[in-house]
């Protein structure tokens, strides 16, 4: 739904702060810690739902995610990688811990090849990938480990970012954002907040605004199942192998992750693909075989048609988008953030990396 400009709302609130987010994730709150740090004032709001933040692994993986993939532009690797690396510092400030090493597991030969090829550009790009011995309760023909590819707790990390995002004197309302229009933000109790500038980061939510906002067209859901199991913890806090990923996480194993795409969001977790993944994670870690399934759950990536984040102005005054994160929202919120700061700050960004977060650049 849209707002008009000069609304005439008698349940108007008007707000101090000259920026207000739209969503509690890692991408908004993200955005939100980084502006604060430049000196603005910013307020949130989130409706309370969970979202795929929430629901997600928690890799922060720009290796195995995007060095992996021949066609990766470089600049969008060059952005993962700086994003990870802005981790380990928001990390020691938010009190949010990160696991590492990863273990890529190979299964077959042609999976040799493909880590074998990572180790190479790995390498070239001054990164350790290094063959070790198959753990001993593991099923692969071979091991890489990964020093620099790490995971975070999700549900804990948005509690500590949330923290760190009030400690720095941001503001965090509850509510949940039902229209909007140029500079204004329509909430569904029926009030109205106002701000210089709206960034729009409440992941998928935000196609809700598709009719005031084109680009936001754009994005499409594709559903993640995930499976905590009771087992004991892994020698290697990460093993990965294909779209498979382990973690040793509170005690047992997290187990990830489904990648359906979908013509509308939908959480329910599905039987069938759920034990897909389970079976498959099984035949890695053959001992999973009498693990009791403790907790199974579901979440939608925001994806556009080329896996890449749209980030920047919306092409409606006022209002930023701040999402299509896809897989990987929580390795580059970092990054999001501190560009999105730079962006509204009016400094001078990477050409290369405007045109392909550009928002708008489905719309033709
Ligand atoms: C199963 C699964 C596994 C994943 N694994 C990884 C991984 O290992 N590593 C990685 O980097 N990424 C992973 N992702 C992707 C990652 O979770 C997303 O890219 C990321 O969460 C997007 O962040 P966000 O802040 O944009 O949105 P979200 O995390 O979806 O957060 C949106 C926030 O907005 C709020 N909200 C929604 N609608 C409204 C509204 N109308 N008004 C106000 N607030 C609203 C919600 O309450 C929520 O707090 C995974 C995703 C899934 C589903």
């Amino acid at each position: 739904m849209s707002l008009p400009h000069d609304t005439a709302d008698p349940m108007t609130l008007l707000r101090d702060p000259s920026i207000l987010i739209v969503g509690a994730g890692p991408v908004g709150l993200c955005a939100g810690i980084a502006l604060l740090k430049d000196g603005h004032r910013v307020a949130i709001v989130d409706s309370g739902a969970h979202g795929a933040g929430w629901a997600s692994g928690g890799m922060l993986a720009p290796l195995y995610e995007m060095a992996a993939d021949p066609t990766c532009p470089d600049p969008y690797l060059e952005f993962a990688l700086k994003s990870a690396e802005l981790w380990h510092v928001l990390a020691r400030t938010c009190a949010v811990d990160l696991q590492s090493p990863s273990l890529f597991l190979a299964r077959t030969q042609e999976e040799v090849a493909a880590l074998l090829s990572l180790q190479r550009r790995a390498n070239r790009l001054g990164l350790d990938l290094t063959s070790v011995c198959v753990p001993a309760g593991l099923t692969a023909q071979a091991a890489f480990q990964a020093p620099t590819e790490r995971s975070l707790a999700p549900r804990a990390a948005l509690k500590s970012l949330m923290n760190q995002f009030q400690s720095l004197g941001g503001e965090l309302l509850v509510g949940q954002a039902y229209a909007i229009g140029p500079h204004r933000l329509g909430l569904l109790d029926g009030r109205t907040l106002e701000a210089e500038t709206i960034v729009l980061a409440h992941g998928f939510s935000a196609t809700s605004f598709g009719q005031s906002i084109p680009a936001l067209r754009a994005l499409s859901p594709v559903k993640g199942q995930m499976a905590r199991v009771a087992h004991p913890e892994l020698a290697s806090p990460i093993v990965r192998a294909g779209r498979i990923y382990m973690l040793s996480r509170g005690g047992g194993l997290v187990i990830g992750a489904t990648s359906d795409p979908l013509a509308a969001p939908v959480l329910s977790v599905d039987v069938d693909p759920v034990l897909a993944l389970l079976a498959e994670a099984k035949a890695l870690l053959p001992s999973l075989a009498t693990a009791p399934t403790v907790e199974a759950w579901a979440g939608v990536r925001p994806d556009t048609p080329d896996h890449l984040p749209l980030v920047g102005a919306s092409g409606v005054d006022g209002i930023y988008l701040a999402t299509g994160t896809y897989r990987n929202g929580w390795l580059l919120a970092p990054a999001i953030g501190a560009y999105l700061s730079e962006l509204i700050s009016g400094k001078t960004l990477d050409q290369a990396l405007m045109n392909l977060f550009a928002p708008e650049r489905f719309s033709s």
